[in-house]
C-alpha cells in the first residue's frame, strides 16, 4: 500500500491529473466502464444484497452515471479561476481564488451502496485532479470483486486504485499520509478515521449514520405520508443512512396513520423476490435482537438462512425501547406519539444531531419550526431521503452524522483546495516602514 501510494504521488507530481482535457477523458472512461459493467454490477448488488435490477440502476449505477454526465458538462466552468472582489487599499490588485487538486485521496467505503458511495465520490475525485485509492466495504464481496476488475482494467493503479481487505487493512491505509479521506460509514469509525487523519493533518469528510427522525403532524397528508415513509424506511431493506429511523405521529392521526401505512407496505413490498436482504449474519442477529414481539404490528417474518427479514412495525415504543438505542439500519420502523410539536422539538434536540430528518404536514408554521429549531445534516418536507438526489444541493451530516459535504458541485469543491491569490498590478506601499503620523491617520480613515 505503502509502494501503490509513493506511485501515485509520483504520478501527482507530472502535473499529468492536473488538465482538463485529462479529468474529463477520465470521466468519460469511467462512465464507459460502468455502462460496460452494468450487468456485472447489478449481479454482484442482487448477491450481495438481493438488490432488484431497478433499485441497482437507480441508486448506484444511473445514479453515478448522472453525476458523471454532469460533471462533465460543468467541469470547465468549475475549474475557472473564481474572480473575488478586491478592497480599495489594495487598489491596482486583482483577486482570484483558484481550485486545486489536494493529492492523493482515499475513499473508503460502506456496505450498503457497496457501488455507489464509492463510485460517486470518486467522480468528485477525479474532476477535482486527485490520484484515489478506493477501499470498498469487505462485507458486499460481489461487488468488491466487481470494483476491482472494473477499475483495474480501466485506469492504471498510479493514478486510481483498489484496494481490498478487513477492517486492519483500513486501519493501515490510514496510517499512511494521504491528502484527503473520504470517508462513509458508521459514526464508531468516523472517529476512528477521524483520529488517524489528525496524525498527518489530513482533511476529511465524514458522511456518517445515527437515528434520522420523521415527524407526521395532524395536518398532513396521511396517505402520501405512508407511501413515502414506506417507501424510505424498506428500500435496500431498510439499509439507508437517510431511511426514516424512527417515525412520531401525533396521537390524533396514530391509528389512521398505521393503517395507511399497512396499506402501503402490503402494496409496494410484498414481492420478496423484489425485497432486499441483510448484509451478513451478524447484522441479522443485531436487527432480530432489536424487535420486542410484543410490540409487533405489523411484519416480522424472517428466514435466516436467506438474511431476511420482512418489513416490520413495532408500535408504541418509547425511547426505553432497545430499537431506539442505536440507529437500527433495517427494515424495522418503530412509531412513536407525540401530542405537542415544542415538546416533541425538545425532545430530539436532546438527541445527536441526524444525518436526516422529515416533516410530513400541511401547517407552514409547524414546518418552519421543525426546519429552524432542529439541527440535521439535510432533509425533506413532505417526502423522505429524495434529497440525495438532487446532486445541485450539498449532502452531509453535522455533528455525530458527519463532516463536510458532496455531490455535484459540491464535490468538486470538496476534492479541491481553495488557494486565495492576490495578483498585484499597481506597487502600493502605503503599509510599509517607515511610518509617520500622517500615514496611520489615512490608514485609520481607510480601515474604518
Ligand atoms: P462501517 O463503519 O462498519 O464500515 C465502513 C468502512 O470502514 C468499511 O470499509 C470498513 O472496512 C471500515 N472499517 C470498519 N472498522 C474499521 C476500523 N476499526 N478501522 C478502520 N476502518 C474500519 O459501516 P458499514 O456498516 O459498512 O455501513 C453502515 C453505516 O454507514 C451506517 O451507520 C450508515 O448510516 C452509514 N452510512 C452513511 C452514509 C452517508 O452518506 N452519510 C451512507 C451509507 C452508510
Amino acid at each position: 500500500m505503502k509502494t501503490l501510494l509513493e506511485k501515485q504521488r509520483r504520478y501527482f507530481s507530472t502535473n499529468e491529473t492536473k488538465s482538463f482535457a485529462f479529468r474529463k477523458e477520465q470521466l468519460i472512461k469511467l462512465r464507459k466502464a460502468m455502462t460496460d459493467y452494468e450487468e456485472a454490477l447489478k449481479a454482484a448488488l442482487y448477491e450481495d444484497l438481493h438488490k432488484s435490477s431497478f433499485e441497482a440502476y437507480a441508486t448506484e449505477i444511473g445514479f453515478t452515471l448522472h453525476s458523471i454526465s454532469k460533471a462533465i458538462k460543468q467541469l470547465k466552468k468549475w475549474m475557472k479561476p473564481k474572480k473575488e472582489k478586491t478592497p480599495i487599499f489594495m487598489f491596482g490588485t486583482k483577486s482570484y481564488v483558484i481550485s486545486e487538486p489536494y493529492g492523493q485521496v482515499l475513499i473508503i467505503g460502506p456496505y450498503n451502496y457497496p457501488a455507489q458511495l464509492v463510485l460517486e465520490p470518486l467522480v468528485g475525485a477525479i474532476a477535482s485532479g486527485n490520484t484515489v485509492i478506493i477501499k470498498p466495504s469487505e462485507y458486499a464481496t460481489a461487488t468488491e470483486k466487481v470494483l476491482v476488475e472494473m477499475i483495474t482494467k480501466t485506469f492504471d493503479p498510479s493514478y486510481i486504485a483498489v484496494v481490498t481487505g478487513d477492517y486492519k487493512v483500513t486501519s493501515e491505509l490510514l496510517d499512511l499520509r494521504f491528502d484527503y479521506i473520504f470517508f462513509t460509514g458508521s459514526t464508531r469509525v468516523g472517529q476512528i478515521v477521524y483520529e488517524k487523519a489528525s496524525k498527518h493533518l489530513t482533511p476529511v469528510t465524514l458522511e456518517l449514520g445515527g437515528k434520522s427522525p420523521t415527524i407526521i403532524d395532524e395536518t398532513a397528508d396521511l396517505g402520501k405520508a405512508a407511501s413515502s415513509v414506506a417507501f424510505g424506511k424498506f428500500l435496500n431493506a431498510g439499509q439507508t443512512c437517510i431511511a426514516p429511523d424512527y417515525i412520531y405521529v401525533h396521537e390524533s392521526i396514530h391509528d389512521k396513520f398505521h393503517e395507511l401505512l399497512v396499506l402501503e407496505i402490503n402494496k409496494r413490498f410484498n414481492d420478496r423476490e423484489q425485497f432486499g436482504t441483510i448484509i451478513h449474519d451478524g447484522h441479522f442477529e443485531r436487527l432480530s435482537n432489536l424487535i420486542d414481539p410484543s410490540k409487533v404490528t405489523y411484519g416480522h417474518e424472517t428466514n435466516k438462512d436467506d438474511k431476511f427479514i420482512s418489513p416490520t412495525i413495532l408500535d408504541h415504543v418509547t425511547w426505553d425501547d432497545k430499537v431506539m438505542q442505536e440507529e437500527i439500519f433495517g427494515p424495522i420502523l418503530p412509531i412513536l406519539t407525540y401530542t405537542n410539536l415544542d415538546e416533541l422539538i425538545d425532545i430530539i434536540k436532546q438527541k445527536e444531531k441526524p444525518l436526516a430528518l422529515y416533516v410530513f404536514s400541511r401547517n407552514r408554521n409547524n414546518i418552519n419550526k421543525v426546519l429552524t429549531e432542529l439541527s440535521f445534516g439535510g432533509g425533506a418536507v413532505n417526502d423522505t431521503i429524495m434529497h440525495v438526489s438532487n446532486g445541485h444541493i450539498p449532502f452531509g451530516g453535522v455533528g455525530q452524522s458527519g463532516l463536510g459535504a458532496y455531490h455535484g458541485k459540491h464535490s468538486f469543491e470538496t476534492f479541491s483546495h481553495q488557494k486565495s491569490i492576490v495578483d498585484k498590478k499597481l506597487h502600493l506601499t502605503l503599509a510599509y516602514p517607515p511610518y509617520s503620523k500622517g500615514r496611520e491617520k489615512l490608514v485609520k480613515k481607510i480601515l474604518k
